[in-house]
């Protein structure tokens, strides 16, 4: 079994990525004293830059004792969001806090929506990427992507962020309507947590 710390404060992200985890030999645990470490500033251009930088900074806080009490915990962080392609990729990187703070996801879902006003192409994709690192080493940095398109009214109330904007063709229903297993089996974040665990628990993983 390999112990694995998820550098989020937040217990629903690590419900999903135990959900996606399934039945693999891992154990996922928030990692010990997050709170207790100042957040870090994510100025990265990309997805992959961004997981970066978060798991480097959480990695090398627990190392000086801070966090899991183990001198260099494996540990993993994700950085993820939408991106819109007739928005030239756009909320991308800034999608938590694409109306100009951090988190309304109702005032960013407006502004996407009042920004696709009369826009045809609608296509969008969700990207998550994961970065894990070994103290303030990286291990290898992981992505999943999802298509879907964009619908003006929401539909849903499961998830969060844009799921209830995010129609996914192959189910036929929004994000916000699928239900958190069944976005699992196909999303960003499922595809890049799995992805990560074939790494490790490969035959040239962690074992
Ligand atoms: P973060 O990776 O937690 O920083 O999330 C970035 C932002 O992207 C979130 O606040 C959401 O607005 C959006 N986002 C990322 N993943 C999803 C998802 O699975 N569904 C809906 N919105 C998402």
């Amino acid at each position: 079994m390999i112990r694995l710390y998820c550098a989020t404060g937040n217990p629903g992200k690590l419900r999903e990525f135990r959900l996606a985890a399934g039945t693999a030999p891992v154990e996922i645990d928030l990692l010990p004293g997050f709170e207790d470490i100042p957040p870090c500033v994510e100025d990265g251009a990309t997805f992959e830059e961004n997981a970066v930088i978060k798991a480097r900074h959480y990695g090398e806080a627990a190392g000086t004792g801070k966090g899991a009490g183990h001198a260099r915990p494996l540990l993993f962080a994700d950085d993820s969001g939408l991106e819109v392609d007739a928005l030239g990729g756009a909320p991308g990187v800034l999608s938590a806090r694409y109306c100009g703070r951090h988190g309304d996801d109702l005032a960013n879902n407006r502004l996407l929506i009042e920004k696709l006003r009369g826009v045809e192409n609608r296509t969008a994709r969700f990207v998550c990427a994961i970065a894990l690192v070994e103290g303030a080493d990286v291990r290898g940095v992981y992505r999943g992507a999802v298509e879907g398109v964009i619908v003006d009214q929401p539909r849903g109330a499961g998830g969060f962020g844009y799921d209830p904007h995010f129609y996914y063709p192959p189910f036929g229903c929004t994000f916000g309507e699928a239900g958190a297993e069944r976005k699992f089996s196909v999303s960003h974040r499922g595809q890049a947590l799995r992805t990560m665990l074939a790494a490790l628990t490969g035959p040239c993983g962690a074992g």
